[in-house]
């Protein structure tokens, strides 16, 4: 995810880029740059922040792009926007071509001379290779060759046009009066029109100062209508949506669309362990526990799992054990202190993180990105979701790799875990009747969440999230351990939530929900069989998944649980009190 920005009009074009880009900078901001043609094709890229670029030419045409590295360190060289051999064309990129790698290889072996380590360089030598004259002719079969997902900009030294086109990635044209503009997000141009044309995947547009014209990628000219646009820029960063939680938790299915296409490319996996030691600190902590009962269950390998704050304080034990450190950010301080420690004790290591080139990188021997996106609001809600996939997904392999699963299991964990997005996207309908639930949760003054076996750390993490953001008292338990303490807290209305998948803690769950209903409590199940409706209060009926999987849809139907009780609450949501999103102190 990252930001890409066109203009073609009279106005300065180095002034309209970069005030675009500053809106932008929210959704990807390692490296900046900027290309602009006045006779000659002029370009600014750098590491760093938009703030850092430095461009002393103008021009009314150019295009632009806030980077959120998926290929290749944040470096100057591996920013956008990148050119031909000739330094005629210049693009940029949003999202991954996934063919990259082919596509290289054959354009060097045509001669062509490459800067960069990223995926999106190849488009640049695509559109160079097919040119004879005709810039539009040549974008249109460049485009032909790219698997993946892009939103793509591109202009040439010698003509006043924009071509662009989308395919999974957003793309938007802005319409003005002799100028157009073109965004990945609408706030970039709000404060010059907001007269808005949507692209949809497929769709190719040419931009000039006087026209905006759409095409199928196949070049056959398309209609589009006109939208006016009412939002606020604030608003219109959210897309419309009231906080960025809620945006990143609707976000969920492309990003696990997104980091599970990107594992699935993965080559590197074969290492030598007997058994795991997993460290991370918060949420990351619980996507740790998850990936300790899904690891366990699928490749038959023992797991701990510590904080990272704790790790660090634990004897050097020196065992034959691969370390696997996750943090969201990659700067988590406790968690790169945890990873120094195992490595000094000569453990492979293995980082998860969502930024690359974050300090984590810097200490493991290997690392898994989660293709999250940016994530804005405090409470890690895609991140988690991301890091959890990636578990999965690391065990089903691994088990292939040392013969614990047949090819023909492995093959059908493996289209289970393709089927997540879809089941997350259909947990995202339950939205309404979730924000009803929350109604009756917002006036508690605690919340029990309660689960067994893979479940157990989601009901962890329904609590965290519910006490950051409303800040009502909540607590996870394995729900075996109520009788051992906590019930005696279980009084008259007591809001219990209960996770109970169809799995083999089904009717172990249903003892615990009477358990806790005989002294009052209001359960909420939470639950993909309708027969648990008898036992409960309510119940918020989840899509049927493969058990193992119901990690993915009961997180969702959690978060949704604690944004709208504290948005009833009136809280601050993306920035919760007392919080910060990424923790680079000890
Ligand atoms: N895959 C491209 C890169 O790593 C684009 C990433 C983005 O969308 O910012 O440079």
């Amino acid at each position: 995810m990252c930001g890409i920005v066109g203009y073609v009009g009279f106005r300065s074009a180095r002034e309209v880029l970069i005030r675009s880009l500053k809106r932008l900078e929210y959704r990807g901001y390692d490296s900046a740059g900027i290309a602009i043609v006045n006779g000659q094709l002029n370009v600014e890229k750098k590491k760093g922040y938009i703030s850092n670029l430095k461009v002393d030419f103008d021009g009314t045409i150019g295009i632009g792009h806030t980077r959120w590295a998926t290929h290749g360190n944040p470096e100057d060289r591996n920013a956008h926007p990148f050119v031909d051999c000739r330094g005629e064309i210049a693009i940029v990129h949003n999202g991954i071509i996934e063919n990259y790698a082919r596509l290289k290889g054959e354009l060097i072996s045509r001669g062509h001379e490459f800067k960069s380590d990223t995926d999106s360089e190849v488009i640049a030598h695509l559109i160079e290779e097919h040119y004879k004259g005709d810039f539009k002719e040549a974008f249109f079969k460049a485009i032909k060759n790219l698997e993946g997902s892009f939103a793509i900009a591109a202009i040439h030294k010698k003509e006043r046009r924009i071509m662009a086109v989308k395919k999974e990635s957003p793309l938007v044209v802005g319409i003005g009066d002799h100028e157009n503009f073109l965004a990945s997000d609408i706030p970039a141009f709000l404060e010059y029109t907001n007269r808005v044309i949507v692209l949809k995947d497929g769709e190719v547009c040419e931009l000039t100062d006087d026209f905006a014209r759409f095409y199928t990628m196949e070049g056959k000219s398309i209609r589009k209508r006109v939208e006016y646009v009412n939002w606020s820029v604030e608003d219109a960063e959210k897309s419309g949506y009231e906080h960025f939680m809620l945006k990143e938790i609707f976000e969920q299915p492309k990003a696990l669309y997104d980091t599970l296409t990107s594992l699935e490319s993965r080559n590197e996996w074969q290492v030598d362990f007997g058994r795991i030691t997993m460290v991370a600190c918060g949420t990351s902590y619980h996507a740790a526990l998850v990936g300790k009962y899904v690891i366990e269950e699928i490749l038959q390998v023992p797991v701990d799992v510590y904080y990272a704050s704790e790790y660090r304080h634990r004897p050097e034990i020196v065992e034959d054990s691969m370390g696997i450190f996750i943090t969201q950010s990659g700067e988590t301080a406790d968690t790169i202190a945890a990873a120094k420690k195992a490595k000094e004790l000569g453990y492979f290591t293995l980082g998860i993180t969502n930024v690359v080139g974050s300090s984590i990188t810097n200490y493991v021997d290997r690392v898994l990105y989660t293709s999250a996106g940016p994530e804005i609001g405090v409470a890690a809600t895609k991140t988690f979701i991301t890091q959890i996939l990636t578990l999965y997904y690391f065990a089903i392999k691994m088990a292939r790799i040392r013969g614990r699963i047949s090819t023909r299991k492995y093959h059908v964990l493996r289209e289970n875990l393709r089927r997540v997005p879809h089941d997350v996207e259909r947990t995202l309908k339950m939205n309404e009747r979730i924000m009803k639930e929350s109604e009756k949760i917002s006036r508690a003054r605690d919340v029990f969440f309660i689960a067994r076996g893979v479940n157990y750390p989601i009901a962890l993490e329904g609590a965290l999230k519910m006490k950051e953001i409303s800040y009502i008292h909540a607590e996870g338990y394995p729900a075996g351990e109520l009788k051992h303490g906590p019930l005696a807290l279980i009084s008259q209305g007591v809001p219990v939530i209960a996770l109970v998948p169809e799995d083999k803690t089904y009717s172990k769950m249903l003892s615990n929900v009477k358990e806790v209903s005989a002294r009052g409590a209001y359960v909420v199940g939470v639950s993909p069989s309708k027969d648990v409706e008898k036992y409960v209060d309510t119940l918020l009926k989840v899509p049927e998944t493969d058990p193992l999987l119901s990690p993915f849809v009961n997180v969702v139907t959690l978060q949704l649980l604690a944004y709208h009780t504290a948005r009833i609450l009136g809280r601050e949501i993306d920035k919760p009190r007392n919080l910060a999103k990424s923790v680079t102190v000890e």
